[in-house]
């Protein structure tokens, strides 16, 4: 392995703390990684020498950020290997993608009585936007299960796939079981019945190599934040013929060509979709993660993340009652457990105030939740500034932890 993990915490500066004097480790990326001292200093720079609105400006400091703006729109499509750069739609998060598919591929493609396949491991922001759309258009949601083990039944997909299906939403990676979703062969089996697939990616692009002409995704979502860039920046990725079949999604300013009060024309693609001032600085400093995460070489980091969960998860599963959710070979990025006798809240808190930052609750993930029949749990997760020292560190909190909870 080239990565040289102590060189790259220098990074982060944030790492080097204490919290409640003991230093921090940072377990909770998966919630939002932290930011690379090349991020914040590029927002910083804007600031300070040339920001100004993007697209409308004839003046010098708006054609800087617009220019700027719009490579990282081409850095986003080289990153995921998109076709064109009007694939590339930037919105706030990934909840913002995908209300922006649910409702806009909605009202192009959803009739009544048709049906959307969601997967029961899914993320809030991949099941609600769904459920509002299917509520206005008079659609269903088909539930897609899985096993104990965390492993999708994608077998039962030729049974649940109907002429009255239209698309699936499916995650790459899991943000609770830490699955990696074989979403190559879901998307295969749904194009062979002529059905669209949506992928969020929110937990797989910094541990996965993307590419979504491969993978032949009709969506594909993430957040910039949870791969070292910027909060409030989201990327969607569409395919081109559907794209420009569907309506905006907002309406404002840059989206439209023309408006008069008799009618009003939109703008071409990928801005019929970026109503309003965009996060600009949010997305320009984005450009540098990306930077960032290629200079580090996207594979070796996802070989390091790997020893780290494989070795978490040996060290964990010592430990008595240790039950772990989500135990597929093919995981990425995340830990969730419980142990027996001892409330996830309690162990979170004293966690915390031993320095160490973990998720505690229902993960954003209720059926998951309800799956297991688990009011809460625990999620430890990884990225690349982590260490197997923390990990150690992690072990022996826990242990204590155990024995006086326990
Ligand atoms: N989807 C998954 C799998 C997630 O893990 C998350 C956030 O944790 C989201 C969607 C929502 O992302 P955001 O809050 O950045 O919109």
């Amino acid at each position: 392995m080239t990565l040289d993990i102590a060189n790259i915490r220098k990074d982060f500066p944030i790492l080097d703390q204490k919290v409640y004097n003991k230093p921090l480790i940072y377990f909770d990326s998966a919630a939002s990684s932290q930011k690379p001292l090349c991020v914040l200093k590029k927002e910083e720079q804007l600031h300070v020498e040339y920001y100004g609105n993007i697209h409308r400006g004839a003046h010098y400091l708006a054609d800087q950020a617009t220019n700027d703006y719009e490579a990282v729109r081409d850095l986003v499509k080289d990153f995921i290997h998109a076709k064109s750069r009007e694939q590339i739609i930037f919105t706030k998060g990934t909840t913002e993608s995908i209300n922006l598919v649910a409702f806009s591929y909605g009202e192009a493609f959803v009739a009544k009585g048709d049906e959307i396949i969601v997967t029961e491991m899914e993320h809030h922001a991949n099941i609600v936007p769904w459920q509002m759309m299917a509520e206005r258009k008079g659609a269903k949601i088909v539930k897609l299960p899985f096993a104990d083990d965390g492993r999708l039944e994608i077998e039962l997909l030729d049974q649940l796939i109907t002429e009255k299906t239209k698309l699936i939403a499916v995650a790459h990676v899991s943000n609770t079981l830490g699955t990696i979703n074989p979403v190559k062969e879901i998307i295969s089996k749904a194009h062979a019945k002529g059905v669209k697939v949506l992928v969020d990616g929110a937990q797989a692009m910094s541990h996965l190599k993307v590419d979504v002409q491969e993978l032949d995704a009709d969506f594909y979502v993430f957040s910039a934040h949870k791969i070292y860039g910027p909060n409030g920046v989201g990327i969607m990725y569409g395919k081109k013929e559907l794209l420009s079949q569907m309506p905006p999604y907002q309406g404002g300013g840059e989206m439209i060509s023309q408006v008069t009060f008799e009618k009003t024309t939109y703008n071409e693609l990928p801005y019929k979709f970026e109503a309003g001032t965009p996060h600009i600085t949010g997305v320009i400093a984005f450009g540098e993660a990306i930077r960032y995460l290629q200079n580090l070489n996207i594979e070796e980091v996802a070989t390091y993340e790997h020893q780290l969960l494989d070795y978490a998860t040996g060290k964990l599963l010592e430990i008595p009652g240790m039950q772990i959710y989500g135990t597929q070979k093919e995981k990425s990025g995340a830990i969730t457990f419980n142990i027996e006798g001892i409330h996830p809240f309690d162990l979170g808190t004293m966690l915390d105030k031993m320095g160490i930052a973990v998720r505690t609750g229902r993960l954003c993930a209720d059926p998951v939740m309800d799956h297991y029949q688990q009011p809460a749990m625990i999620r430890i997760s990884f990225a690349v500034y982590n260490t197997l020292e923390e990990i150690d560190q992690f072990i022996d909190a826990l242990k204590k932890l155990v024995a006086m909870l326990g």
